[in-house]
């Protein structure tokens, strides 16, 4: 990732919830926008990735596919002369733990005789508000040291996305990093050119080549690929949407998704369901502000009828992390009599016995605080401020 990109912005781009596509699906994609790349093949088993070898003949490179970088200094990167040393190598990854991702795929390519390793790559530069192409001489390693150590090696341009990519952008690149070999100039240019049209083309966040080779015979290629779409632009791209992979997603996200729940997994102990994602951003601020640590952010969104309230309980209480919920409603259209009748027959439907927490203002919240109080139930609490909520809810927390 880019050292430009601030945590708010990373935390921003979690919530609208980016799509990382794997090396392999990455390198498919710049095949498509005729981004020269090494041949290779998809193994889930040693004896996959012994055929795979076979059939691309001579030595290969044996990858770990996870969603995370430095493969390559974690061992997930190997090459093997051989089909049966590609099968030894695969049987070593496989199954290897990465910064907490498990291997469960290797990709089999033609190894490459590299002879420089550069480093190309576009992001969306959210204060300019244009794509920022980033390249450097100074490739395969991790591009925030060579941020820090040599900045003047880094080659920023900007591209306006209403007259898009022109030769004087790919000229600039080479130039700029001072690439004075003339067939490497004709060959990157052509990249970035092409580069631009895949991350346009599939409404990208980042795409990044992380070492873009040059071979011994002089050609440059994509060794590496780092594709990040935008979630919010997949209902255009359903080919795109495909390629996520829910295994490797958070368990309870993947359950969200599949249930139509606004759900971002925290790491603390107090629940939270709001209506609006404003108010349950300023939720999670509050439960925090008193002292607690939210174990979620789930939005309501406008319903707040039963069906939405047990789909939205079912994946917060599915966390065992989670000790206590606070339910932070404000009626607007959604009158809060509606939300308390959801809530009540979700918990009769549920049988959810974690102490509950409900703070209900706003249109009808007098008779929403009624039903909840009639109802009787010994694990629900009714409070009619926020920060009162908040702090019943994180007292109620580190209680149980
Ligand atoms: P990362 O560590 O996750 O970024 O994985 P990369 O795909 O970038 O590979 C890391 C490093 O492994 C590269 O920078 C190369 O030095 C090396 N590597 C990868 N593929 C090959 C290959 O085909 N031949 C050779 N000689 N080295 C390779
Ligand atoms: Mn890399």
């Amino acid at each position: 990732m880019l050292a430009h990109v601030s945590t708010t912005e990373a935390e921003a781009g979690r919530l609208a919830r980016a799509l990382d596509l794997y090396e392999y699906q990455g390198k498919a994609l710049f095949a498509r926008y005729g981004i020269p790349v090494s041949e290779g093949r998809l193994a889930r088993t040693p004896k996959e990735a012994r055929a795979a070898a076979e059939e691309l003949g001579g030595p290969v490179v044996v990858k770990a596919q996870v969603l995370t970088g430095g493969r390559g200094k974690a061992g997930g990167i190997k090459l093997a002369q051989t089909a049966e040393a590609a099968q030894a190598r695969a049987t070593e990854i496989l199954g290897m733990d990465i910064r907490g991702h498990v291997v469960r795929k290797v990709w089999i390519e033609q190894a490459s005789e590299i002879e420089r390793e550069y480093y190309l790559s576009i992001a969306f530069d959210r204060s300019a508000k244009q794509p920022l192409f980033i390249f450097t001489t100074q490739g395969g390693v991790d591009i925030e040291e060579v941020a820090a150590s040599t900045p003047d090696a880094l080659v920023r341009l900007h591209v306006d996305p209403l007259s898009g990519y022109q030769p004087w952008h790919g000229r600039r690149l080479v130039y700029g990093a001072g690439v004075k070999d003339l067939s490497q100039q004709k060959q990157i240019t052509a990249i970035a050119d092409k580069l631009y049209a895949a991350f346009m083309g599939c409404e990208a966040m980042l795409t990044e080549i992380n070492p873009l080779i040059v071979t011994t015979a002089g050609e440059v290629r994509a060794l590496d690929s780092k594709f990040t779409v935008d979630d919010n632009a997949l209902f255009r791209h359903p080919d795109l949407a495909e390629l996520r992979d829910v295994q490797a997603a958070d368990p309870l996200e993947a359950l969200a998704r599949e249930k139509g729940v606004t759900y971002v997994k925290l790491d603390g102990e107090v629940g939270v369901l709001g209506n609006g994602a404003g108010l349950t951003m300023a939720t999670v601020d509050v439960v925090t502000f008193v002292g607690g640590r939210p174990a979620d952010f789930c939005d309501l969104g406008g319903g707040g009828d039963a069906q939405g309230v047990v789909d939205a309980l079912e994946v917060i209480t599915r966390d065992p992390q989670v000790r206590s919920m606070f339910f932070n409603i404000f009626g607007g259209i959604t009158r809060c009599d509606e939300v308390a009748r959801g809530i009540l027959q979700a918990l009769e439907r549920m049988g959810i016995t974690l102490p509950i927490v409900v703070r209900l203002d706003g249109t009808n919240a007098e008779e929403g605080r009624r039903l909840l109080r009639e109802a009787d139930a010994s694990n629900l609490h009714a409070e009619a401020t926020m920060i009162d909520g908040a702090r019943r809810a994180v007292e109620l927390a580190n209680a149980t």
